[in-house]
This record gives structure tokens, sequence and C-alpha cells, in this order.
């Protein structure tokens, strides 16, 4: 998102990140948490879950801002966020540039 001028607290506030759970197994393919995300984090996978359904997988966990949306929409309570601590960030970026 490009802003059309620079908020004057940019550099102070800190972004929320989030590290994004998925329970595989109670998951039924619906893909509301996939098309809903507003940051793209996710994308359906191909492989099958115990119920024979398509599940969600996090293509890029950098983006998610832990804003819970997806949690939030999903009716099987098969996906939540959490705050992503520094430590767990950095793992991501590191296992990023591993997958490149
Ligand atoms: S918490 Fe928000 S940004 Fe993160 S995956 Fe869920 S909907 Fe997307
Ligand atoms: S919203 Fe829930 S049930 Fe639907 S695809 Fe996402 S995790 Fe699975």
């Amino acid at each position: 998102m490009k802003y059309w001028r620079k908020p004057l607290d940019l550099e102070s506030i800190k972004a929320s990140r989030g590290k994004v759970i998925i329970i595989e197994d109670r998951c039924k393919g619906c893909e509301f948490c996939v098309a809903y995300c507003p940051r793209d984090v996710l994308s359906m996978s191909q492989t099958f879950n115990v119920r024979g359904y398509h599940t969600p997988a996090v293509i890029d966990e950098s983006k998610c801002v832990n804003c819970h949306f997806c949690e939030a929409l999903c009716p099987e309570f098969a996906i939540y966020s959490i705050e992503a601590t520094e430590e767990m960030q950095g793992e991501t970026a590191r296992s990023r540039r591993k997958n490149k």
C-alpha cells in the first residue's frame, strides 16, 4: 500500500505480526480463511486431511498482522493466530530464505 502522506509516528509504531496455527484435521476446506485474509497469507494446499478435505497452508507468514480475521470466519475453529515474537519472525525470515 502506498500512502499519500507519511504518518508522523511511522518510525515509532511497531506493526503487529502474527503466527498462524492451523488444526488441519478440523478443517472442512471451505476456503473462507484463504479468500478473506486481507494480507494473502494463506493458500489452499494439495494435501488431504483425515476428513478428506484440502486444507489451507501458510504461504507467507511475514505478511500476517495477527488481525484474527481468519479465526473469526472459520466455521470449524480450525485456524487461529497468535502474536509472533521477534524470535519467531527471525525463524520465518530464515525459512523463507532457505526455500528460495
Ligand atoms: S490473522 Fe489476519 S493476516 Fe493473519 S492469516 Fe489470519 S486473516 Fe490473514
Ligand atoms: S475457514 Fe476453517 S474450515 Fe474453512 S478452509 Fe479455513 S481452516 Fe478450513
